[in-house]
């Protein structure tokens, strides 16, 4: 498959394995992840941000219940949010969310943004798991790039060891532990370079108690569009 469907795969297998309830995809652009993941039975509400709002509206309408849905019931109810909104401010909304899902969204961020996503995400959310994923610039040398992005909007790309540091420091002030994965190439035909997309997965530490001061001014995302599918 191609390498995007590769990392919606490797999401699903993650989230399968951990059957969250309240799932939020933050960038979620076309909404390809959410399309997928409102398959899954164990799933109870999805919410999607992105900063792109008429992006949202445009395929808001392919997560509407269609007859198939009315037909084949789902097991457990379902409602699916688009938000617009910055995934470095914290809405009210996304308290008690079970899993936040990132996928090659914070190479777009600029500085500021990325800044305080750590903080919106681990410190606000604070759900149990989080998936991001980004490209590994170890393995741009197989795309001959001479040390070019591999896209015009990103605004970096890191190595295995920069996306590390990086997690690891959120693990130190959020109390998470984290593993790496990765899709694209067999690893054992590209070992020195590792994955094409590289992920992070974290868990929040099991007796972590984490008191985060609220946000002082916080910001509402604005609701794009809902669907609630029968049961
Ligand atoms: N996650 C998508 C997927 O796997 O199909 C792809 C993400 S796309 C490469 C990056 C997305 O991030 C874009 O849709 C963009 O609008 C969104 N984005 C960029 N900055 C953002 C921000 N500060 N808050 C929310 N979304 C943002």
């Amino acid at each position: 498959p191609k390498l995007y469907v590769q990392r919606y795969n490797k999401v699903l297998e993650l989230l399968s394995r951990l059957r969250p309830e309240k799932v939020v995809d933050l960038g979620c652009a076309e909404c390809k992840l959410i399309n997928l993941l409102r398959h899954e039975d164990y799933v109870k509400e999805i919410s999607g941000v992105d900063l792109d709002g008429s992006l949202l509206r445009g395929c808001s309408h392919k997560l509407d219940p269609q007859a198939y849905d009315f037909l084949n019931k789902r097991f457990n109810p379902l409602t699916i949010r688009l938000y617009q909104g910055s995934v470095s401010e914290f809405d009210e909304r996304l308290r008690n969310y079970d899993a936040v899902v990132s996928i090659e969204l914070i190479e777009h961020l600029l500085p500021k943004t990325l800044e305080d996503f750590p903080q919106a995400v681990f410190g606000y959310i604070n759900p149990k798991t989080v998936i991001i994923s980004t490209p590994n610039a170890d393995f741009n040398v197989l795309f001959g790039l001479n040390g070019c992005f591999r896209h015009w909007d990103h605004k970096f790309e890191w190595t295995r060891k920069q996306f590390q540091s990086w997690c690891e420091n959120i693990c130190k002030d959020y109390q998470y532990s984290v593993e790496y994965d990765g899709v694209g190439v067999d690893p054992d035909k590209t070992q020195n370079f590792g994955y094409c997309s590289q992920f992070a997965i974290f868990t929040k530490l099991q007796d972590s108690r984490t008191h985060f001061h609220e946000p002082a001014n916080v910001k509402s995302f604005q609701l794009v569009s809902e669907a609630v599918y029968p049961f």
